[in-house]
């Protein structure tokens, strides 16, 4: 399977070419969500981003097998993630809950997000709490090979021993020395020997609420080491891609190579790919800066900064505009120019089937759609393959006024190239194509809730919306008149 795509790979700093481990066999493993809370929308535009990824090389040809698992235990709340209390048994103390009812309320408000955003699931989805005999056993591989210690039925990961054999920093590109000036002081408070020691198994407080035996204690395991143990399980000890945001780098992933290579000698993956943040000001958009949002609030525009809402395709568009790699800043000029950009792609891609081929051409596609794979082989690049979709829908829309003749060939290439492109690997739908009349009708609606506005009839008005909210359909209210949209 020769493919020239090029992928940038954390782990050397490069763009490399894509060589498959063993073809057309890929695994990919993406570090999934703590459930704990509503997912953001910046935790979207990263599942976003691995959904174009595992598209494109399913498109390619690629038997992607892509795990994305599910933190419901372990995760605590410290930087690293195991300090403080664990998320998930905090909120359900909160809530006086069932840690399990917390973790299900939100892993199914996690899957119907990204159902909304068209995301397609993984092919496996594991999570923590149902693999810890294959963690506790992890944790004995790296103690036997000397890499571990035990202090009061705890188990943390001996930094500094393995740094003199092993890199460290392999994967942030960071000096140990370095590593360990740049961390807070232990304050004499902590069992860790070293500075940059992170925990493998927890001994559980009496009051925690969600514990395991082990040989070691009543404990859980730590978050780092979930993700070491799944990915090795399903993908084996070594395999082709693995996934997260770039936040997770630096301690995450750092600490889930070491882990994997004490325990057997093995980088588990040969591509290390980051995602970068969605930002909003600037700034990364995080539950605790408080400057999140949800999905729904930006599809109902609920939310104080938001002038109006968007439709999920919007959204979705807005974020492929961006490369994967690089930040993204939220505004609403940005989400205005993506919903008209969008608009206009769409309206092209409907007019296909109405286009005439004429008996010459004035027009080759095959030269744009070698254009549309480059750019989706020069590391994914989503903006550039939508630049060149929009080229697309010049052309398509010159044939349509009759500016432009198209062949009955470049036609049929014209058309596979926009199938191909916007819906398959894009991920994109035609929301107003809800059906033959039901535009029409929703129109019509939109329009009497119009007129009971002006008539001041407010209760028929919110009725109206709220009613076509539940049965999944959302109306934006913006200058120029109410748009819906399917949610
Ligand atoms: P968490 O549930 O906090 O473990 O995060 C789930 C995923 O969302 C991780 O891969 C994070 O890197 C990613 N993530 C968190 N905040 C953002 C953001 N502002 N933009 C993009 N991805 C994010
Ligand atoms: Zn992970």
């Amino acid at each position: 399977m020769e493919q020239n795509l090029f992928v940038y790979n954390t782990l050397t700093r490069k763009k490399e070419k894509f060589i498959a481990i063993n073809p057309p066999h890929v695994g990919m493993y993406v570090c999934g969500p703590t459930v704990y809370s509503d997912v953001h929308l910046g935790n979207c535009r990263t599942y976003i981003s691995f959904d174009l990824i595992f598209r494109y090389l399913s498109h390619l040809g690629y038997k992607v097998r892509y795990v994305r698992n599910v933190t419901d235990a372990g995760h605590l709340e410290g930087d690293a993630g195991d300090e403080g209390e664990d998320k998930i048994s905090k909120k359900a103390k909160l809530a006086q809950l069932e840690p399990m009812e917390i973790v299900q309320k939100y892993t199914i408000g996690f899957h119907d997000v990204m159902r909304i955003f068209n995301v397609l699931p993984p092919s496996i989805e594991p999570t923590a709490t149902g693999h810890i005999i294959e963690q506790i056993e992890l944790v004995k591989a790296i103690l036997a090979r000397g890499y571990a210690y035990e202090v009061d039925g705890s188990v943390y990961f001996d930094v500094e021993k393995y740094n003199k054999t092993q890199d460290y920093g392999i994967l942030n590109g960071r000096k140990l020395e370095d590593l360990i000036n740049n961390t807070r002081d232990l304050g004499g408070q902590d069992e860790k020997l070293g500075k940059l020691d992170f925990a493998l198994w927890i001994k559980a407080k009496p009051e925690h609420l969600m514990k395991w035996p082990s040989p070691w204690s009543i404990g859980f395991p730590a978050w780092h080491l979930e993700c070491s143990a799944m990915s090795a399980k399903y993908l084996g000890q070594h395999f082709d891609i693995h996934g997260g945001g770039i936040d997770l780098m630096p301690t995450h992933h750092t600490n889930e190579i070491a882990q994997n290579v004490a325990a057997c000698n093995k980088n588990p993956a040969n591509y290390w790919v980051h995602t970068n943040m969605l930002t909003v000001n600037g700034q990364k958009m995080s539950k605790s800066l408080g400057n999140s949002f949800l999905p729904y609030e930006l599809f109902t525009g609920n939310h104080s900064i938001l002038n109006k809402g968007y439709s999920p395709m919007t959204v979705r568009f807005f974020m492929l505009q961006a490369h994967y790699r690089s930040t993204l800043d939220f505004g609403n000029d940005a989400m205005e120019a993506s919903e008209k950009g969008f608009k206009r792609l769409m309206n092209s891609f409907s007019l296909l089937d109405s286009l005439v081929a004429s008996g010459t051409t004035e027009v080759e596609i095959e030269p744009l759609l070698l254009r549309c794979y480059e750019a989706m082989n020069d590391d994914f690049n989503s903006p550039v393959l939508i630049a060149e979709l929009f080229e697309a829908s010049r052309i398509i829309n010159s044939v349509h006024d009759g500016k432009l003749k198209i062949n009955s060939t470049n036609l049929e290439l014209l058309k596979q190239l926009m199938r191909i492109f916007i819906l398959d690997i894009l991920g994109l739908t035609n929301e107003q194509a809800a059906g033959d009349d039901l535009p029409k009708v929703l129109d019509m609606i939109v329009e009497l809730r119009g007129e009971a506005k002006i008539n001041r009839d407010y209760a028929t008005s919110d009725k109206i919306r709220d009613g076509l909210q539940k049965i999944g359909f959302q109306l934006n209210d913006g200058k120029e008149g109410t748009t819906w949209s399917k949610i």
